[in-house]
């Protein structure tokens, strides 16, 4: 007879640098687990030709983003290179509560507000494996112009300081192997007992 259980979500903060491979590992875990969702988050950044409104991001105007934090609507939000970012509470409760895991792709500023008000979360820092490597990617990825690329180099510097603050970190060298990392971290993490509520049968 099957053992019957009941699941408690989890909240997934994924941060570190720009270019490290954030949105291509929380992909692969939406893509291979239907447990989680991801948080869509708001910003007054532009669209990239490939993003979808509500996919990738909601696009606001400042007006708009400034009327939502005077409504309180967000769990956190912080200028990041140079835009306004910010994560939407209500979606994140409504999904917590139907039992998702619920992933955040957010900057160090945003983990750390999170960590700071969240009872229970779990957070991964994704690490380059150089800071070149991360200047590559950022050119290779063929988003950002130069200036851009530039800015976001500067500031990973200092958002590598902030690796102290969370709980588990992934070296994002070999695509592969940091996803089998992150993985492991989110599968051991679905088992701790305060999430996984397991009732033994009689028989
Ligand atoms: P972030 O969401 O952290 O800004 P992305 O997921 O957009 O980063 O990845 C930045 C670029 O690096 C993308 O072009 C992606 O395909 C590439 N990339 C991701 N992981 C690796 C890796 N392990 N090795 C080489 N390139 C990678
Ligand atoms: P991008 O402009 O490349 O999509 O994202 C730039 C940075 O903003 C990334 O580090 C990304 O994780 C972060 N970011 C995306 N959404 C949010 C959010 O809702 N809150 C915060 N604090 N950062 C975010």
């Amino acid at each position: 007879m099957a053992v019957k259980f009941e699941r408690t979500g989890m909240l997934l903060i994924i941060s570190g640098p720009s270019g490290t491979g954030k949105g291509t590992l929380v992909k692969m875990l939406m893509d291979c687990d239907p447990s989680f969702r991801f948080s869509c988050s708001v910003t007054t950044r532009k669209p990239r030709d490939n993003e979808i409104e509500g996919v990738h991001y909601h696009f606001v105007t400042e007006e708009a983003f400034d009327r939502l934090v005077s409504e309180n609507a967000f769990l956190e939000h912080a200028t990041v290179h140079g835009h306004r970012y910010g994560t939407l509470r209500a979606p994140v409760e409504r999904m917590m509560a139907e039992g998702y895991n619920v992933l955040l792709d957010i900057d160090p500023q945003g983990a750390i507000t999170v960590m700071q008000n969240a009872d229970d979360y779990v957070s991964v820092f994704i690490l380059p494996p150089s800071f070149e490597d991360l200047r590559v990617r950022l050119h290779t990825r063929n988003t950002d112009d130069p200036v851009e690329i530039e800015r976001r180099l500067k500031n990973a510097r200092g958002e590598v300081q902030k690796i102290d603050r969370y709980q588990y970190a992934v070296v994002n060298d070999n695509l592969e192997l940091a996803f089998a990392q992150l993985q492991s971290i989110a599968n051991a993490e679905k088992h701790r007992t305060t999430r996984f509520h397991p009732h033994v049968a009689e028989n």
